[in-house]
């Protein structure tokens, strides 16, 4: 009795308990010294007190064993499930005195068991809470079991489903793909996930995402599996949707010639569009990420990483002025923005941008800087001149108050030069003004280009003294055409030769039959020569060729500017061939109306 884990107890008829042994000690708290004596009842909760009545009703009446779970109070209070087998005792005459309880302490059980009936109920309503069919499959990947789910889904009764029955719901074209990858699933005991097509009951089809996980028992094999049907088909809709709406946007994108990139929360780009492929020559995925980053400028990486990651970080707009790399290895100026996308809490969803080629304008404002700091300079070193003449000839009058012609003559000549000079300043930026207004109008008048161009070396040859101009070959002709504005453009290529020949002085012009019946006037120098690469953009307004040979020389780009829109307007381009450090020819051409015998 002392050594059993069972509480023993033994009562009167009446309740009175007589033997309490340890097991009844531990699991009901009391003592046998606290309980022996006393009535069983102070064990049983208020609401047992009938069944407790009942069974000793029982006993007295001479069932021989009773066998019931029950609950008693401990001596903490707490409840103690047990389960009881109560017996009659008889004395000698087996006269029924009284009863012997023999009690198991199945509180830990019966917690268990709430627990799992906790568990099933917590699973029940899970499920039914899951917007999707919830399914359970057995070790070895085959339904089994009544699918109320499935059933309500397919139409499938269980005799259809049953097994691997299950498959013919399918769409016949993913019948295989599911069935394979079950099947691995199965094999590796590992999550299973995949999409397909099923009939519904109504006979539509749908599409339904898959996901199962595999029960494990403690020794690590399969009890069951428990799967998820979800329909997507709403989900595929929107997805549709926004395939279309990106769609479009690439279209749009596509067809713009500037560059569009787009980038995720983390800054990677996900887009670009045809123009940066174009532009760069790098391949879609070349340029994703932060691949875009090799057609940077080195220069202007570091300024663009900050810029870029400060943007990221805080979500504000992104914009940057900075060179991107062409197909031909040429730097170009860009002005980058990104805007962020953001949701309605502000959260950045992605970013949109554009790249926009400025290196013209770049160039353009460059170029206004150069000439606005050259015309300063250019105005202020004659007025500068006259003033100084202008005092010295007041400070002279003022003491003698009468000057002798011999000393007036050169300061005067000088003020003369410089005003001259001021003048055609003047002039040409005038004609600048007409031209871009569109007033720069001809006045055309036939005349003798030959003689046209004797005058006018003629004229040039007065003031120029340091240097030789030849006519090396002459050709009687006339010309239809606005003969100052010719005459215009021969004193600026011959002025360009004179200036940019300061060592080999000697200077050729001639006039010569072309072809088609037209006469070129030719302006020949052996002076500094212009690279290959300036022949052209000499003829761009404001254009200067900015070396080292060139700095010493003042001038605004003009002239030439000037001199090739007289004769385009003309119906013709001045031309030029040369070569550096070895000199210049620039031609050009009018039609001849017709040749004279003299
Ligand atoms: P500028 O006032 O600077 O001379 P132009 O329009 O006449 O302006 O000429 C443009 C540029 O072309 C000059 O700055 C110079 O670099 C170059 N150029 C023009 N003519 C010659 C020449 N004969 N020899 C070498 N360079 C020349």
């Amino acid at each position: 009795v002392s050594s059993s884990n069972d509480a023993i107890i033994s009562k009167s008829l009446e309740g009175i308990i007589s033997s309490w042994n340890i097991a009844a000690e531990n699991i009901f708290g009391y003592t046998a010294q606290e309980a022996i004596g006393k009535n069983i009842t102070f064990i049983v909760p208020p609401e047992l007190l009938k069944e407790e009545q009942a069974v000793i009703n029982k006993i007295k009446n001479g069932q021989a064993v009773l066998h019931f779970e029950t609950e008693r109070l401990s001596k903490d209070s707490s409840r103690v499930s047990i389960s009881l087998t109560e017996s009659p005792v008889k004395d000698e005459t087996g006269k029924i005195i009284g009863a012997s309880l023999i009690a198991r302490d199945i509180t830990q059980r019966k917690q268990a068991e709430l627990l799992i009936k906790n568990n099933e109920a917590r699973f029940q309503a899970a499920v039914a809470a899951v917007e999707g069919i919830v399914w359970t499959n057995n070790a070895k990947g085959e339904m089994e079991g009544e699918q109320q789910g499935w059933n309500a889904l397919t139409g499938q009764s269980y005799e259809e489903y049953k097994g691997y029955g299950w498959a013919k719901a399918l769409h016949p074209d993913d019948v295989t793909a599911t069935i394979e990858a079950w099947n691995e699933a199965v094999r590796k005991r590992a999550n299973f996930n995949i999409e397909h097509r099923i009939k519904m009951k109504n006979g539509n089809w749908r599409p339904f995402s898959v996901s199962a996980i595999p029960l494990l028992n403690p020794d690590g094999q399969v009890r069951e599996w428990v799967g998820v049907h979800t329909d997507i088909h709403l989900q595929k809709l929107a997805l549709e949707e926004q395939q279309k709406i990106t769609n479009y946007f690439h279209f749009i994108a596509d067809a713009m010639p500037q560059k569009v990139w787009t980038a995720n929360t983390a800054g990677n780009f996900n887009y670009v569009n045809k123009c940066w492929l174009e532009y760069t020559g790098l391949g879609f995925d070349e340029l994703m990420d932060w691949g875009w980053a090799k057609a940077v400028h080195p220069d202007d990486w570091e300024k663009t990483k900050a810029r870029w990651l400060e943007s990221i970080d805080s979500g504000i707009n992104f914009e940057i002025e900075h060179r991107f790399m062409n197909t031909a290895g040429i730097y170009k100026w860009h002005l980058s923005r990104g805007l962020a996308q953001k949701d309605e809490y502000g959260n950045v969803e992605m970013w949109i941008g554009t790249n926009t080629e400025m290196h013209y304008i770049k160039q353009e404002e460059q170029r206004k800087d150069d000439f606005l700091k050259m015309v300063s300079h250019e105005l202020k070193t004659p007025v500068t001149s006259i003033k100084g003449y202008v005092q010295l000839l007041l400070s002279t009058y003022n003491e003698k108050q009468e000057i002798p012609y011999s000393f007036m003559e050169t300061p005067l000549l000088r003020i003369d030069n410089q005003i001259t000079r001021l003048g055609k300043l003047i002039s040409e930026m005038l004609d600048l003004s007409r031209l871009e207004a569109g007033k720069l109008n001809l006045q055309k008048t036939v005349f003798r280009l030959d003689e046209l161009l004797q005058d006018t070396i003629s004229d040039i040859l007065i003031t120029n003294t340091h240097h030789e101009i030849i006519i090396s070959q002459s050709y009687a002709c006339r010309v239809d055409a606005d003969k100052n504005r010719i005459g215009q453009v021969i004193i600026n290529l011959v002025n360009n030769a004179l200036k940019y020949s300061p060592e080999n002085k000697k200077i050729e012009v001639s006039i010569y039959p072309a072809q088609n019946n037209e006469v070129s006037v030719s302006v020949k120098d052996a002076g500094i020569g212009i690279d290959k690469e300036h022949q052209q953009k000499i003829f761009d307004r404001f254009y200067r060729v900015s070396g080292k040979s060139e700095k010493n020389y003042t001038g605004f780009g003009i002239g030439l500017f000037l001199a090739n829109e007289i004769m385009q307007r003309h119906g013709h381009s001045i031309t030029v061939q040369s070569e550096k450090r070895k000199g210049s020819v620039f031609t050009f051409t009018l039609p001849a109306l017709h040749d004279i015998k003299e």
